[in-house]
């Protein structure tokens, strides 16, 4: 198998030319790079899906807001370049600040109000910059699958939205979270915790686990077992951004009687570090 490495559009044309003469398929993997198990885990679904799979690195300017962490963001190229050919990645995308947006570059996209909720209500303009970018690297590849984790789930209905707004001929599939052993979900932001943060980090999921079978066991108390939630976040140490319980794809409010279909979404800092998990409500 070839494994290969594009940093600019025209490398990267040149490569998909070559996927396509052969008539090969193609997946695409979009990340920010320092890469572990759950990104790892989206290239072996996109393996599944199409011939090729294509995995772009970019630290996005855009979906940072000021002050958050977009120059310390961990960027190990070479470690990744590694990890996503050993996964079976055929090529790895990963294009500079330039390459993507040349001198002059001026749109942002906006999906509208389930961009603007939860984590866009709290890091303004963030989404923006996920659909932007995303339209961006979707456009340039052409594949005709692309995978998402359900780790930034709200990111992935957005997605969805914009793909389906936009007219492109591209399917979306979801992968499940991957999580370390203690239940915490991996994440590149995890190697910012301290020793006692990460020992603290793992309450989060079982917070999650408690409320959902709370709710799940009376529905009609949804704000009860919410509140009991917010309280033991607090308790633990997490500064609470929101903790929710929203419909699946369309994160609308959601009633006692369909609990079953929705999720539980949570983003809570411990110390500086702002992480975010959800549980879907409906798994046995
Ligand atoms: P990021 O590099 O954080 O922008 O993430 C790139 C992709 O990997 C996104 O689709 C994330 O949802 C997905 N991802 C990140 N962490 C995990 C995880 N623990 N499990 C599953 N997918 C993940």
């Amino acid at each position: 198998m070839q494994h290969q490495l594009a940093q600019d559009i025209n490398a990267l044309q040149q490569q998909l030319m070559a996927f396509a003469a052969r008539q090969k398929s193609v997946a695409l993997v979009p990340t920010m790079g320092a890469l572990h198990a759950g990104h790892l885990a989206l290239i072996t679904a996109a393996k599944q899906l199409a011939d090729e799979v294509v995995v772009s690195i970019f630290v996005n300017p855009k979906q940072f807001g000021a002050g958050e962490d977009f120059t310390k963001y961990p960027r190990p190229l070479e470690a990744d370049i590694e990890a996503a050919n050993k996964a079976g990645a055929a090529l790895i995308y990963a294009p500079s600040g330039d390459d993507m947006y040349p001198d002059g570059f001026s749109t942002s996209i906006s999906v509208g109000p389930i961009a603007d909720i939860l984590c866009g209500a709290h890091r303004p303009g963030h989404f923006d910059g996920v659909a932007t970018v995303v339209a961006k690297l979707l456009l340039r590849v052409l594949p005709t699958v692309t995978v998402f984790g359900e780790k930034d789930y709200q990111q992935l209905c957005v997605i969805r939205r914009l793909v389906a707004d936009m007219d492109m001929p591209i399917t979306i599939a979801g992968a499940a979270i991957v999580r370390e052993e203690d239940g915490l979900a991996m994440s590149s932001r995890n190697a910012y915790l301290s020793e006692e943060e990460r020992a603290t980090a793992p309450k989060l999921f079982e917070i999650l686990q408690t409320t959902k079978s709370n709710i799940l066991s009376d529905a009609s108390n949804v704000d009860r077992a919410l509140n009991a939630a917010k309280a033991a976040l607090k308790e633990a140490g997490f500064a609470l951004d929101y903790l929710e319980l929203r419909k699946e794809h369309t994160l609308e409010p959601v009633g006692a009687a369909d609990v079953h279909n929705a999720r539980l979404l949570v983003a809570a800092a411990l110390g500086k570090t702002r992480l975010i998990d959800n549980i879907a409500m409906g798994d046995a």
